[in-house]
């Protein structure tokens, strides 16, 4: 007996039931010798299946040990024993249990594909199994498509694709009609001519008949080992897929692409026959990625926006008025700033420019229009330095300062308020009492810093401080910085000059530097705000992802005890999950960009203000956080999936 090919030494199997052990196998001896032909045959109940279970590397006994070829079993892995089930047993079931989504040539291929057989190959020997077993015309039918018999013929298919040198068939007949029963046990039979080790389990001594040795079993132990002389080898013409019991080399290192290209596959099936339930899966995904790519373009748009307003109001500008601070009351009664200290600022060397501004608000009147507002005299550098251009007419130079002219530049609104219906350029208009021609004509400034409805009148400031107000301090000064100097360098050099010469402080400056990066700071903290709560919502999908996959697991169950059974890996498994998982997350990333650009576009029809910026870095980011998610909410459920015991996984319906 000692080259028994299966050879089982007092194996119990026991089962928790409540408090108590059910004990279902007691201490059962049993050697099988290849090219054997066996029935076990018992009463339902008997222990029969969960004896086959344990034949087939399905489940493990709880004492005892058992042999193939020799080798113990209780020594071997789980990757092991996944390749003793794909490369020398074949099951049959009772029920077939074939996956409903595959085609039979898919079905046949399976156990194949696990065992790293290139696509060409496996189709061509499904193929040929198929036709062999008279399916040529229902190749690629579905499980649902064909009869039992039909189904049962598919399943003894798969079962020799791998070679099945050991056939464990379970009740192989129980749910066929008697003449698709006949049929099957004559195909067993050529199959033990072929040299395949047959084991049948059965409660029906007929069909027990067909088999050469019949072990009858009871309450888990066996009462009776008989050898069956009348069995007869049909006259059949045999099939060639005569296989020995030999040594295989197990294939299962190495990268093989065309596993993933399978499991990417089946994924495909899988999420195109739920299709409602893989979109609402994805729609948590693609809110959530469609939520951050929009926020982060929303947030880069009106940052661009506020940045190209400050850059309109003039590049690093900084101002020095008068007083404390803003708001000091006093501020009205310091006079020290003066024209001779914007001269004085202009001749540092990091400074561009510095134009001195006064204000005053006068009655403006042109023949019978008058109105009231503002105006500002101001150097030849001011334009320049706030950004203005000209609609009409010219600016006034130097020479027009020195000699304070009377000249004056006003914007589109003032224009519009006094000439309705005339023509602005060279007109004369009355600023209380003082005649001044217009010069000049801007365009209107698209900027944070002027209110649209404001009244400009633009004159030389030594015409307003001279002609005007008859004084020389300034309101305030207006000081350009040549570019690449440090702004907050220049600041202290501008504040020690002006306290130099005062010989106090009572001035205060307002660098436009700081206000742009104050803005920034404020924009990109609020960008930051929304994309955290854009990315709780992508992460609330991500958990929605896990919960359906958790479910998909528990509803598949059976799915993943068949691919177990025929010789998946646990790796296998856990990768076609995982896939899956990806692959959601991956067309919800996808989805949820295009969802980006869709509200982006409408936006940009709604609302013409500014435009949502979409950066590469986002969108990559987006995919890849995506696919991050796929990878981690799809762990937890593919390693449950991988971690199932295949006969509790076969038994679950
Ligand atoms: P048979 O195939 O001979 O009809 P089984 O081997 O399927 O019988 O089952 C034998 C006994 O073991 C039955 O009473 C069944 O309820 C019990 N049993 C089988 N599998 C389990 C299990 N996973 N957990 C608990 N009890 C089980
Ligand atoms: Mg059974």
């Amino acid at each position: 007996m000692t080259d028994a090919l299966l050879n089982i030494k007092g194996v119990t199997r026991s089962f928790a039931a409540g408090d108590q052990q059910l004990t279902v196998l007691n201490d059962i001896n049993l050697q099988i010798m290849r090219g054997e032909m066996i029935a076990i045959i018992g009463a339902s109940g008997s222990g029969k299946s969960t004896l086959m279970n344990i034949l087939g590397c399905l489940d493990k006994p709880s004492q005892g040990s058992y042999f193939i070829n020799g080798k113990d079993t209780s020594a071997m892995d789980e990757d092991d024993l996944a390749a003793l089930r794909r490369e020398y047993f074949g099951f049959i079931f009772q029920r077939y249990h074939l996956l409903s989504d595959l085609s039979a040539v898919g079905n046949v291929e399976v156990p194949a594909l696990y065992a790293n057989e290139a696509q060409n190959t496996r189709q061509d020997k499904a193929k040929k199994l198929l036709s062999r077993l008279g399916l040529s015309d229902r190749l690629d039918h579905k499980p649902a498509q064909l009869s039992g018999g039909q189904q049962q013929r598919v399943s003894v298919a798969r079962a020799l694709v791998n070679g099945g040198d050991v056939i464990l068939a379970d009740e192989p007949t129980g749910a066929l009609d008697s003449s698709s029963g006949a049929e099957m046990m004559k195909l067993l039979r050529e199959l033990h001519a072929d040299g395949h080790t047959i084991i049948i389990v059965t409660h029906d001594p007929e069909i027990a008949a067909f088999a050469d040795r019949i072990i009858e079993i009871k309450d888990g132990e066996i009462i009776g080992d008989t050898s069956n002389a009348s069995s007869q080898e049909p006259n059949y013409p045999k099939l060639a897929t005569q296989q020995g019991l030999h040594q295989k080399a197990d294939v299962n290192k190495g990268m093989n692409w065309s596993r993933y290209f399978a499991a990417l596959k089946m994924s495909l099936i899988a999420m195109s026959n739920h299709r409602l339930r893989t979109f609402l899966t994805m729609l948590g995904i693609i809110i959530g990625i469609a939520s951050v790519v929009s926020v982060v373009a929303l947030g880069a748009g009106s940052q661009q926006q506020i940045l190209d307003n400050i850059s309109s109001m003039g590049t690093n500008t900084i101002e020095i008025k008068p007083g404390t601070g803003r708001g000091d009351r006093r501020s009205a009664r310091v006079r020290s700033l003066t024209a001779d200290d914007a001269t004085a600022l202009s001749n540092l060397p990091f400074v561009d420019s510095a134009t001195p501004t006064v204000r005053a608000n006068v009655a403006i009147r042109y023949s019978s229009e008058t109105v009231s507002g503002s105006i500002q005299g101001v150097g030849t550098e001011y334009f320049r330095v706030r950004g203005y251009s000209l609609a009409q007419g010219q600016f006034f130079g130097e020479d027009s300062i020195e000699s304070l002219e009377q000249v004056a530049v006003i914007d589109s609104n003032t224009e519009q308020e006094l000439f309705a219906d005339g023509d602005a350029l060279g007109s004369v208009i009355f600023l209380g009492r003082l005649p001044v021609r217009v010069i000049g004509v801007t365009q209107a400034l698209d900027s944070v810093s002027s209110s649209s409805d404001e009244l400009n009148i633009w004159l030389p400031y030594t015409t307003v401080s001279g002609r005007i107000f008859r004084q020389n301090y300034v309101d305030d000064i207006t000081v350009r910085i040549s570019d690449n100097v440090d702004s907050d360098v220049a600041e202290q050099g501008i504040i020690d000059l002006i306290a130099m010469r005062h010989e106090t402080v009572d001035f205060f400056t307002i660098n436009t530097d700081t206000i742009r990066q104050n803005i920034t700071k404020t924009s990109e903290t609020m960008t930051l705000l929304i994309s955290a709560i854009a990315f709780i919502s992508l992460l609330v999908g991500g958990i929605g992802v896990m919960n359906i996959m958790l479910v998909s697991v528990t509803e598949r169950t059976r799915e993943i005890g068949i691919r177990m059974a025929v010789g998946a890996r646990q790796t296998d498994i856990m990768r076609q999950f995982l896939i899956e998982a990806v692959l959601v997350c991956f067309c919800g990333g996808a989805l949820g960009i295009g969802l980006a650009y869709l509200v982006g576009e409408v936006f940009q029809y709604s609302n013409s203000e500014f435009e949502m910026i979409y950066s590469s870095t986002s969108i990559i980011a987006a995919f890849a956080c995506s696919t991050v998610i796929g990878i981690v909410f799809g762990f937890l459920p593919a390693r449950n999936a991988a971690r199932l015991n295949p006969v509790d996984a076969l038994s679950r319906d």
